[in-house]
Parts: structure tokens; C-alpha cells; sequence
């Protein structure tokens, strides 16, 4: 997301962060930079002109005062990061519930967006919340789409309402309105209604949408558009914003090599808050979007608020307490055995994919973090699995006994070769180790030490603490008793 936008302008603050004093010239040079790195990274020219004209008048502002002992280039850099969640829609918005449920949200926008994946997404993140939404298929035009929207609703876990069985038939309003009324006498709180799009912008389409909104007054009409169609994106939303109208946007494939251009404009041109953010196929790979935590992205600074979520929810989303579990078990002091670490490693699969987790790291536009990243083998997790799932109780229990011969066996079990057994165990002593280490040393943390995590060498690593050293008293008894 955003790569190459962001190295750009990783590489020009770099520059500009060790500098002593800046002066109105390095400014100029700097905007002109920044303004080259949007328009390429295919964000609307009146945004650009509109976000550099105010970092240049501030920046300008700023090195004239002067101050004594703050850096001049990070100031700039403040007023780069501020103007970009500025542009990106300020703070962030959450759902806006009913007064009486259910919440009604009605997604609209082209076929082939993502709107029935997303369907899915926003049901799975609503549910993750304590919700009991309901899935309604008002998608009655696309071949296939009542049922993709079963299989969708099924996955997650969520309900769907499809009285029609659609490609082609079916009234879209009645069925809208027949799922509002099925939600109240089923008690779901919210619903969520899917509907029909065209390949293009067409009148038909949009009569139909703005048809299913009068009929059902959503509390949200949420457009969701294929960030991966770059500017086009802005050109629907603003077609869709005149015929449907909305109240939110939510971007998808941002998991493609998109230049983001449509990210960064969309909210600003259309005045609408992008609300979500869906970067892959898998119903994990969806997030609430945070302007603040996406211009950390966008400048390099990463994004470890949203990954310290998404690592809480797949913990949570372990079977029963487990991640409550882990935590005792930690804090006890008991054994960390190969369960726990197939357990975090289940977890870590639910998180997405390694390079997009370490992605979302302070410095993973570094030339170090890049190679790391480009290295991972996404394999490695479930070649892992499959390793742990090919030893008996015992032996997860008490991997010492883990020799040569029972090495063969688990390699031969798990479809793998003996080296790679060896590697899982060498991963699992060490996140052993780990374990053992932050429990003797309370305060520390880290991903460095993040059992299951390959261990990062590009990281810095990490210090531990000398113990205090003891004083020692005068007292010769006192003093016997300070050595034991
Ligand atoms: P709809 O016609 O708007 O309902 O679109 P679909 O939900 O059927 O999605 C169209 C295609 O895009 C499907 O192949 C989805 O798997 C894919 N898709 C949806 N969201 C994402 C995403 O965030 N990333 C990627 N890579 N593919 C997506």
C-alpha cells in the first residue's frame, strides 16, 4: 500500500531531518518534491495544489520563528503528517448506530468493486463486536451474486436474508425492505444490504440504488470502490455521490499495487469519509480506516496501533480463553510448550500475511526491512503447522525428547525434510528463550521478541538492562545478607 509514494517521501524527509537550519529555498524544493511524489502517486491535482500550498505557507511560517532547540526538518515533517491527515478526513468516523435498531447500511457502487467480499468483511468486523448483523441480497442482477453472498454470509458466520435467488429476477426493493422487517422480528441489530452494480456508471443503476435508499432510509450508504482503478475511482464516486448520494466510503484492493492516488483524494474531493479499508480476499483483510495511522503509513513511521488490533483480535478469536490462557500460564511462569506455540502461530496466520504484518512496522520502507520482507517465505507458517501437528502429545509436551529418529518421523508426517523440522525447533527454543526473558524482565517487549516471529536481524536488538547495582552497607552483617 502506498509503496512507492511512501519512499519518495521517506527519501526526501530523510534529507531534511538531519538538517541543522532550513531556509525558504530548501522549503520550495522540498513542496516541489512532495508535489512530484503525489500527482505520481495519482492523487487529483487540486489536492496536491491544495496540500502543498499549506505546507509551504506554514513551513515558511515556522522557520521564521526561529525556535531554539526543536529541529526545523521534523516541524516540517509535522506539518507534512498534520496536512495529510487533514486531506485524508481529519479523525476518524465510526458507524453511525440507530436510535432504534436495527442499523441499516446499505453498500453501493460498481460490479466487480468488492462490494459482496466487503458484505462479508463489515458482517465478520460487526460480529467481532458484539453485533448479530443479518446479510440481505438485494444483488439480484449479477449472475451468481445471491449465492456468493450465501457462501460469503456462511464463512463468517453471519445470517443472510435471500428470498430471490436473483441473476436476473426479483424486485431489489421488496426484498430490501422484506430484510428490514425479517431483522426486527429476528432481532438482529444490524443489516447490512448488498446491492446490484454495472460494469459502469449508468442511470439504470443509479435509479435502482436511489429506489432501495428511499425505500429503506439507511443510517449509512456506504460507496465502495476498487482503489486499484486509480483516479477512475474519483470520477464514480463523484457520479455516484450526484445520483445515489452516500455518507462514507470504503476502499478496496488497497492489498494491489495501486499508486493509492484514489486513497488520498477521494475523501477531500467528495467530502465523504473513507470509513474501511479492505486489503485481500480473506474476511481478515479489513480495517477501520484512521487517517492519522495512514499518514504514519504514508511517511514511514508505520502503523503499530492497527497492528497491535489486529494481533488482539486474532488472539480473541482463538478457541475459548485460549489467549487469557497464555497470559496465566505467562504470568505463572508454567512452560511455554509446542501447543501454546502452534496456538500463536494460528493466530499470526489470522493476522494476514507476514510481509503485509511487518509492513505495518516503524521503518519497513528501509532498505534493510525491504529485503527482510522480500525474503519471507508465507509458507514458513503453515509448513510449520503441519511440523507441530505431525508430533505426539508428548512430545509438544516435552520437545527434549525430540531426537534424531523422531526428528525423521515428524519430517517424513508433515511432507517435510529434516532441516526444516530442525528449524521449527530452533525457532521454538528460542521463542522459549524469549518467553523467559521478558518474564524476567518486566517492561520488555517488542517484536524482536515476539515468540513465532522470525527473528529480525535488520532490527535493532534489543538491550537488556544490567541488574541495579546493589549498594553496600557498611554493616558486615547487613552486608552477608545483600550477597545472598
Ligand atoms: P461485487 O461485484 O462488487 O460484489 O464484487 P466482489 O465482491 O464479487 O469482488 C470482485 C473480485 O474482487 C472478487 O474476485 C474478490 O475476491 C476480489 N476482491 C474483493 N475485495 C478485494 C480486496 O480487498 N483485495 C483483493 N486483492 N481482491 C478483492
Amino acid at each position: 500500500m502506498f509503496d512507492s509514494l511512501s519512499n519518495r517521501l521517506t527519501k526526501t524527509f530523510t534529507g531534511l531531518r538531519n538538517r541543522g537550519r532550513i531556509n525558504p529555498v530548501d522549503i520550495e524544493e522540498t513542496c516541489e518534491e512532495i508535489r512530484v511524489a503525489l500527482l505520481e502517486a495519482d492523487v487529483a491535482g487540486s489536492v496536491v495544489s491544495l496540500l502543498v500550498e499549506k505546507v509551504r505557507t506554514r513551513s515558511l511560517e515556522q522557520i521564521s520563528l526561529d525556535k531554539k532547540g526543536i529541529n526545523p526538518g521534523q516541524q516540517i515533517i509535522s506539518i507534512v503528517h498534520e496536512e495529510l491527515v487533514s486531506i485524508l478526513g481529519g479523525s476518524a468516523r465510526r458507524l453511525r448506530y440507530a436510535k432504534v435498531a436495527p442499523t441499516v447500511i446499505m453498500l453501493a457502487g460498481l460490479q466487480g468493486s468488492g462490494k459482496t467480499t466487503l458484505a462479508g468483511k463489515l458482517a465478520a468486523y460487526l460480529k467481532s463486536e458484539g453485533n448479530t448483523p443479518v446479510l440481505v441480497a438485494c444483488d439480484l442482477q449479477r449472475p451468481n451474486a445471491v449465492d456468493q453472498l450465501q457462501v460469503v454470509g456462511s464463512s463468517v458466520g453471519v445470517p443472510v436474508f435471500a428470498p430471490e435467488t436473483g441473476n436476473g429476477v426479483g424486485d431489489p426493493v421488496k426484498v430490501a425492505k422484506a430484510g428490514i422487517e425479517f431483522a426486527k422480528q429476528k432481532v438482529h441489530n444490524f443489516v447490512i444490504v448488498d446491492t446490484a452494480g454495472r460494469l459502469g456508471v449508468d442511470k439504470e443503476l443509479m435509479e435502482q440504488a436511489k429506489n432501495i435508499r428511499d425505500a429503506i432510509s439507511p443510517n449509512e450508504v456506504l460507496f465502495v470502490v476498487d482503489a486499484m482503478i486509480g483516479q477512475d475511482a474519483v470520477n464514480t464516486a463523484l457520479a455516484f455521490l450526484d445520483g445515489v448520494g452516500f455518507d462514507g466510503i470504503v476502499l478496496t484492493k488497497m492489498d494491489g499495487d495501486a499508486r493509492g492516488g484514489a486513497a488520498l483524494s477521494i475523501a477531500s474531493v467528495t467530502g465523504r469519509p473513507v470509513m474501511f479499508l479492505s486489503t485481500g480476499e480473506k474476511s481478515s483483510e479489513f480495517e477501520p480506516f484512521h487517517p492519522d495511522r495512514m499518514a504514519n503509513r504514508i511517511l514511514g513511521m508505520g502503523d503499530v496501533a492497527t497492528l497491535a488490533e489486529q494481533a488482539k483480535k486474532a488472539l480473541d478469536g482463538l478457541d475459548g480463553d485460549s489467549a487469557q490462557k497464555l497470559e496465566a500460564k505467562f504470568i505463572a511462569g508454567e512452560k511455554f510448550t509446542f501447543d501454546d506455540f502452534l496456538e500463536q502461530l494460528q493466530a499470526m496466520k489470522k493476522m494476514g500475511s507476514m510481509s503485509k504484518i511487518l509492513g505495518m512496522l516503524p521503518g519497513a520502507q528501509s532498505a534493510v526491512m525491504k529485503k527482510q520482507i522480500a525474503a519471507i517465505d508465507e509458507n514458513e507458517l503453515t509448513r510449520a503447522e503441519a511440523i507441530i501437528h505431525s508430533m505426539t502429545p508428548t512430545e509438544r509436551q516435552e520437545p527434549k525428547i525430540i531426537n534424531g529418529s523422531r526428528r525423521a518421523r515428524i519430517a517424513r508426517g508433515s511432507g517435510t525434510e529434516v532441516f526444516q523440522v530442525n528449524n521449527v525447533l530452533d525457532r521454538f527454543s528460542a521463542a522459549q528463550k524469549a518467553m523467559k526473558q521478558m518474564r524476567n524482565q518486566p517492561g520488555l517487549g517488542g517484536a524482536a521478541n515476539v515468540p513465532g516471529m522470525p527473528p529480525m536481524s535488520g532490527m535493532p536488538a534489543q538491550k537488556v538492562a544490567p541488574p541495579p547495582k546493589r549498594s553496600k552497607s557498611g554493616n558486615p552483617a547487613k552486608r552477608a545478607l545483600e550477597g545472598r
